[in-house]
């Protein structure tokens, strides 16, 4: 679970890590209450999952009320690489002396933590790790030790953090690393943390995530789930238990499996289409379960076409296609065209059970190039 910026922030400053003051607003008119609160200069700043909202026109500064209401009103709606904004933070604007960033994250590799400072903060940090190596201090955290006082100095004081604000930054990052373990998370971030024109430092960004895995013992960071996701199919999808991603293209795609649904992404991309989601209804999936899938993939409007693709082993293709037929009960017509690949466990019965609605390939190569052909090919 993604986090928003908002949501984030107010973690961090439960935990004493300075934030500015703000409130998130659904409308203008919010924005310039919220705005006159603050009074003085604030940011307005669109709260959608994706980096680079700066540069986008996602963020915007404003000096009184009234202009925090135009602002607001021109990023409300905005489409900011392809994700809608329904929501803005509004905060008291900070004086930027300098920039820096400070994370922790997981190196899945080692199995550790690694807690990051680099002085380039305030730009992607993928571009800096790979353009000034040199500027990222970085230190591994073993889980039985925590991090120790030293490892925090050497990343802050390699990253050549200014002395006066180092035992600032040092406090940031403890409290950083003290939520990221205690909070299941895999990222928490801070970039830019800024230094201001007094000299203190204020995170002006922040980004928390937390393995879905383990949110059955983050109660208090479950509660804010239903507002953490930013498009409605997946927060349906999360309600329905559903593992879904969605994407651009225009070719749903269903299947039991995570490994099956990949690689029949992978062909949809191999044949020229283009995929509109990633859902897999996990294994022994039953009758009601293929109903809510094929139900929020046809309500998606992107989605020309779908391919339904299923290996039967716990979950029995009979069992898969009764699914399928109730769901299409009650349309006489397809809403979009459905392409159904079933094998393994009892695919003869299953094959003839399926209603007449949709199309029925033995291959997998073949149902995914007769979707791509159905959803109009290259998209
Ligand atoms: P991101 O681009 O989506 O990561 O959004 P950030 O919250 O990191 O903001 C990007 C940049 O906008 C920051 O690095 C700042 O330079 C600038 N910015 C954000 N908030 C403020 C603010 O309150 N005041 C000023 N002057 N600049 C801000
Ligand atoms: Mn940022």
């Amino acid at each position: 679970m993604r986090l928003h910026e908002y949501q984030a922030k107010q973690v961090f400053a439960d935990a004493g890590i300075p934030t500015p003051e703000g409130r998130v607003a659904g409308t203008p008119e919010e924005a310039r209450e919220i705005a006159e609160e603050i009074g003085g200069e604030v940011a307005v700043k669109a709260q959608v999952h994706v980096g680079g909202r700066g540069k986008a026109g996602g963020i915007k500064l404003a000096s009184t009320p009234d202009e925090a209401y135009t602002v607001a009103d021109e990023i409300l709606g905005m489409e900011i690489k392809g994700k809608l904004t329904e929501e803005v933070l509004v905060e008291e604007a900070v004086d930027i002396d300098d920039e820096l960033y400070v994370g922790v994250t997981l190196d899945r590799g080692e199995g550790e933590a690694v807690a990051m400072v680099s002085s380039r903060g305030g730009v992607n940090i993928e571009e800096v790790a790979e353009e000034y190596p040199e500027a990222i201090a970085k230190e591994h955290v073993d889980p039985a030790y925590d991090l120790l006082g030293y490892q925090n100095r050497r990343v802050v004081y390699g990253a050549g953090v200014d002395r006066e604000v180092a035992r600032d930054v040092s406090g940031v990052l403890d409290t950083l690393y003290t939520l990221w373990s205690g909070s299941d998370a895999d990222d928490a971030e801070i970039n830019p943390l800024v230094v201001t024109g007094d000299g203190d430092v204020v995170a002006a960004d922040a980004v928390f995530n937390i393995d879905d895995s383990a949110l059955y013992r983050q109660p208090e960071l479950a509660e804010m789930e239903e507002e953490a996701f930013d498009d409605p199919f997946e927060a349906k999808a999360s309600d329905k238990g559903f593992d879904y991603v969605r994407l651009s293209g225009d070719v749903g795609i269903i299947g039991n499996g995570a490994g099956l649904v990949m690689t029949t992404l992978d062909l949809v991309d191999h044949y020229g289409g283009s995929p509109a989601n990633f859902l897999d209804i996990g294994g022994g999936a039953k009758a009601d379960r293929v109903r809510d899938a094929l139900s929020l993939v046809f309500e998606d409007d992107n989605v020309e076409a779908v391919v339904f693709n299923i290996f039967g082993g716990i979950t029995r293709c009979d069992e898969v296609a009764e699914g399928i037929n109730e769901a299409l009960e009650e349309f006489d017509e397809l809403p979009k065209p459905l392409v159904v690949r079933l094998t393994g466990t009892n695919e003869e019965e299953g094959r003839k059970l399926l209603t007449s609605k949709v199309e029925v390939e033995q291959s997998l190569e073949g149902a995914v190039q007769r979707t791509v052909e159905l959803a109009g090919g290259d998209s």
